[in-house]
C-alpha cells in the first residue's frame, strides 16, 4: 500500500512539472473556473465540482434572519434542476424546455431571455421531463457567450449581453432518441457537452466544440458499436471483447454522458461518468455476459484530443439501470497521512467511491444506504460482489435495493472544504425487477427487457399507498469519505428532494420535495432554517456577493422521474409555480400569488365505470407499456402533467384523436398511432376511467381499508429492513 502511494506521488510530481506549461498557458482562461471567488461561474461553481462557497457572511448565528431579496416567476411549470451562474452581476438561468434567462443578480430585473424553441413533440423521447440543468460560460477576446445544449439536441452559443444567438449546431443526429438536460462544460476553448435517452435506446458519446465557431473538435463514444465496422477509438476496440450478442441493434447499449462531469488543470483530465444499459437487462442486451465496457464507469480523457487515459467501472454487468453518472467531486482528501488527489461519487447503486484521480485507482467504496444487489465492493479486485438476488433472470424476478431511480440520482451532493463532509440528497426505495419476456425493440418506447408492468405500484391503492407510505423515503446524509462513516442524516418522508449547498459559514442548505427550502449546520444536521415555497425545490441551490452582500439563489419546480412514476402531493394549491428564489440577511420580500390552478379547472369529469373487467385488464397492460413513464404508474398522476384521472368531459371526448392522432402534439402529446390501434386506445381509456373511479374512492378510508393499510404497512416496513424477507414473501405470493 506505501509502495503504491509513494510511486503516485512520483508520478504526480513528474508529470505534475511536465505540464506546467501547457497550464501556465491556460491559466488566463480558467483562473475564474478555479478560483470563482464572489462569483458562481460553473455548474459545480469551479472544476472541482464541490458546490462549496468560501462565502461566509450568512453563518450559524445569522442564518435566521435569511429572507427573500427577490424572486422570477417563469413561464413554465415544469420540473426545475437548473443551477444559476452568476458572472459579472449577471445571473444566467435555465428552465424546462432549455430556455434561458439573465437578471441583473442584485435587484432581480430580468435583462434577456432566450427560447430555443424546442419542438414539443421531442418530449416522447424523454425520461424525465423537458428538463435542463443550467449553462456554461466562456470568454475569448474580450466577449463572454453563455452555452446552452437544448433538449432536442442542438449546443447554442449565445451574446452574454444580449442574450442573441452566436451560433448553433445539431449535436444528436435527427430524428433520433437522444436528448440534452445536462450543463455543458468549458475547458480551454472547448465546450464538452453529453446527452441521454439510454432508457429508449442510444449509444453514449460526449463531444467538445470550439467556443468560438461550433466546430467539432473530438468525439468519444462510451460503448463499441457494430463490430464489423472498425471503432472509433483503440479503447473501443479494447471493450469489445467484454459484450456479446448484438446489443447494437437491441437499444444502442447505453453509457450514455448525461450529467456529471469535472476537470483537474493541473493533471490536464477530464473525467465523466457514463449511464446505464441500454437495454437494462443483461441477458437480453449482452447475451453470454461481459462487463461492457465503458457502461456505468467513470472515464477520465484528454480534454485536448477525447483521448482515453484511464476508466473505474462503478457498476461492472449493469442490468439495474445504475448509473455512474451522478455528480463527481474533485477534493485533496488526507488518506493513511497522504494528502491524495481523488475524485468521488455516490452513485445510484448505493455505494460511496473514492478513487485516486490520477490512476483511477479505487481508495474506497462503502455503502451508504441500503444495498442488496451487492454484499460489498472487493478493494483488492477493485469489483462489486454480487448477491444472488439481483440476478432477476435467474431468480424469476427480485426486489433489488436500491430501485432504478437509485440510491442518489442527479441531484447534485456538496463537499465542504470546512467539515471534511459530503452531503448526499440521498434516497431510499427498491424495485422489483423481473425480465420483460415479450420484449422487443420498439421506437419511442421504453426498452428496457425489464418488466415495467410488474415494477408498478400495486393495482390496488390501499396497499399501493401502504407501501410507499412504508418504504419510500429520503436523506440528507453527511458522509465522511475518510472514515467512510455517516457522520449525521436528516430523514425526508419523501424521495427526491433537493441538491445541495455548503459554505464556509458552517451551513448546508437543501430544498425538499414538500417544498421547503433549508438551512442546516453543517456539523450537526440541526436545521437552522427554513422558508416554505409552493412548489417542489429539486435544483441545487448557489450563493455569490456583490458589493459584499451575500445572496443564495435556488430554483423551484416539481417534476423528475421518481415524481412521474409513483406521483406524490406536492405543497397545497400548487399550480407547480417555476420560480427563482433569492434570499439576503433581513431580505423583506415575498412571493406573488399562484395565478389560477389548472388542476381545479381540470377535475370536473364524473367518471364512467361500466367498462368490462377484460377491457379494463387489457388497457391496464397497455397503460403501463405505453403512457406510464410520462403520466404515472397505475395512471397516478404527478400533476406535473395532465393527471389522467381527472380528464375534462372535453378530453374525454377528443381522446381517440389526441391518442392516435395527435392533437396535442404542440404540448408534447405525440400520436401513437405507428404502435396502437381503435380498440387498444378504447381498452386504455376504460382503464383510465376505472383508475380514475377507484381513486376518488381512495379519498376516504372505511375502517376495513384502514386495516388493510396498516396491515400492509406494517408488512413492508417489515420487508424493508429485511430484504430476504420481502424476497421470500414475493415468491410464495404473499406480499403486496
Ligand atoms: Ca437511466
Amino acid at each position: 500500500m506505501a509502495r503504491n502511494h509513494f510511486l503516485h506521488a512520483c508520478f504526480y510530481t513528474v508529470f505534475g512539472l511536465a505540464s506546467h506549461m501547457a497550464f501556465a498557458a491556460l491559466q488566463a482562461n480558467t483562473a475564474g473556473l478555479t478560483e470563482p471567488g464572489d462569483e458562481w461561474l460553473n455548474y459545480g461553481r469551479d472544476y472541482t465540482e464541490q458546490r462549496y462557497s468560501p462565502l461566509e457572511t450568512i453563518d450559524t448565528n445569522n442564518v435566521d434572519k435569511l429572507g427573500l431579496a427577490w424572486s422570477f416567476t417563469f413561464p413554465t411549470n415544469r420540473v426545475m434542476e437548473s443551477t444559476p451562474l452568476v458572472h459579472k452581476g449577471v445571473m444566467y438561468v435555465t428552465t424546462s424546455w432549455s430556455r434561458v434567462f439573465a437578471f441583473n443578480a442584485k435587484t432581480g430585473e430580468a435583462l434577456w431571455e432566450f427560447n430555443p424553441e424546442v419542438p414539443k413533440e421531442h418530449l416522447i423521447n424523454s425520461c424525465c421531463g423537458p428538463v435542463n440543468r443550467g449553462v456554461a460560460l466562456w470568454t475569448q477576446n474580450g466577449e463572454t457567450s453563455v452555452f446552452v445544449g437544448s433538449f432536442d439536441g442542438r449546443l447554442i452559443a449565445l451574446n452574454a449581453e444580449t442574450g442573441e444567438q452566436r451560433w448553433s449546431i445539431r449535436t444528436t443526429p435527427e430524428n433520433s432518441h437522444y436528448t440534452i438536460t445536462g450543463a455543458p462544460r468549458v475547458v480551454d476553448g472547448k465546450i464538452i457537452i453529453g446527452n441521454g435517452g439510454a432508457e429508449l435506446g442510444a449509444r453514449g458519446y460526449v463531444s467538445a466544440y470550439s467556443a468560438e465557431n461550433g466546430e467539432l473538435v473530438w468525439r468519444f463514444y462510451t460503448v463499441p458499436g457494430d463490430p464489423a465496422q472498425a471503432q472509433e477509438s483503440p479503447a473501443l476496440e479494447k471493450a469489445l471483447s467484454t459484450w456479446g450478442g448484438k446489443w447494437w441493434t437491441v437499444g444502442g447499449g447505453g453509457g450514455t454522458v448525461w450529467d456529471a462531469m469535472a476537470y483537474d488543470p493541473e493533471l490536464d483530465l477530464l473525467y465523466i461518468g457514463t449511464g446505464n444499459g441500454s437495454p437494462w437487462n443483461r441477458d437480453i442486451r449482452s447475451p453470454g455476459g461481459g462487463d461492457n465496457l465503458y457502461l456505468s464507469s467513470i472515464v477520465a480523457l484528454r480534454p485536448s484530443s477525447g483521448e482515453y487515459v484511464w476508466h473505474y467501472q462503478v457498476t461492472p454487468k449493469d442490468s439495474w439501470d445504475y448509473t455512474a453518472t451522478q455528480h463527481l467531486i474533485l477534493a485533496e482528501l488526507n488518506i493513511d497521512g497522504q494528502q491524495l488527489p481523488v475524485i468521488m461519487q455516490a452513485p445510484k447503486n448505493g455505494f460511496f467511491y473514492v478513487l485516486d484521480r490520477r490512476d483511477g485507482k479505487l481508495l474506497s467504496a462503502d455503502a451508504y444506504a441500503q444495498v442488496n444487489w451487492a454484499s460489498h465492493i472487493d478493494l483488492e479486485t477493485g469489483r462489486p460482489v454480487e448477491n444472488p438476488v439481483a440476478d432477476y433472470n435467474k431468480t424469476g424476478g427480485s426486489l433489488i435495493w436500491p430501485a432504478p431511480f437509485g440510491a442518489h440520482n442527479w441531484q447534485p451532493m456538496s463537499y465542504s472544504q470546512q467539515t471534511g463532509l459530503v452531503y448526499i440528497p440521498a434516497q431510499h426505495a427498491a424495485g422489483y425487477y423481473s425480465k420483460d419476456e415479450k420484449f422487443s425493440f420498439t421506437k419511442h418506447r421504453w426498452n428496457t427487457g425489464v418488466d415495467l408492468w410488474e415494477m408498478r405500484s400495486h393495482a390496488d391503492p390501499v396497499i399501493a399507498k401502504a407501501t410507499m407510505d412504508a418504504i419510500v423515503r429520503g436523506y440528507l446524509t453527511a458522509w465522511n469519505p475518510v472514515t467512510k462513516e455517516k457522520e449525521w442524516e436528516v430523514e425526508h418522508p419523501e424521495a427526491s428532494n433537493g441538491g445541495v449547498l455548503s459554505t464556509q459559514g458552517g451551513l448546508v442548505f437543501q430544498g425538499t420535495g414538500r417544498g421547503e427550502f433549508r438551512a442546516y449546520h453543517a456539523d450537526n444536521g440541526k436545521q437552522l432554517w427554513s422558508f416554505g415555497t409552493d412548489s417542489s425545490v429539486l435544483a441545487s441551490p448557489m450563493t455569490y456577493a456583490i458589493d459584499g452582500e451575500q445572496y443564495v439563489a435556488v430554483s423551484q419546480g416539481a417534476g423528475g422521474a421518481i415524481v412521474l412514476a409513483v406521483g406524490r402531493p406536492r405543497p397545497q394549491n400548487s399550480n407547480n409555480p417555476n420560480r427563482l428564489l433569492v434570499f439576503k440577511l433581513d431580505g423583506t420580500q415575498t412571493l406573488p400569488p399562484v395565478l389560477a390552478s389548472k388542476a381545479a379547472v381540470r377535475n370536473t369529469y364524473e367518471p364512467l365505470n361500466s367498462a368490462s373487467r377484460e377491457l379494463i385488464a387489457q388497457g391496464d397492460k397497455l397503460y403501463e407499456r405505453n403512457c406510464a413513464t410520462c403520466h404515472g404508474g397505475s395512471a397516478n398522476g404527478s400533476g406535473v402533467i395532465p393527471d389522467l384521472r381527472m380528464m375534462s368531459t372535453k378530453t374525454q371526448s377528443e381522446f381517440v384523436g389526441i391518442v392516435l392522432g395527435g392533437s396535442k402534439r404542440h404540448s408534447g402529446m405525440v400520436g401513437f398511432y405507428e404502435t396502437m390501434d381503435f380498440a387498444q386506445t378504447e381498452a386504455v381509456h376504460a382503464y383510465i376511467n376505472h383508475r380514475a373511479a377507484v381513486s376518488l374512492e381512495e379519498e376516504e378510508y372505511s375502517w376495513w381499508d384502514q386495516i388493510r393499510y396498516w396491515f400492509w404497512y406494517y408488512s413492508a416496513r417489515l420487508g424493508d429492513a429485511f430484504p430476504w424477507l420481502a424476497n421470500a414473501l414475493r415468491d410464495a405470493n404473499m406480499s403486496p
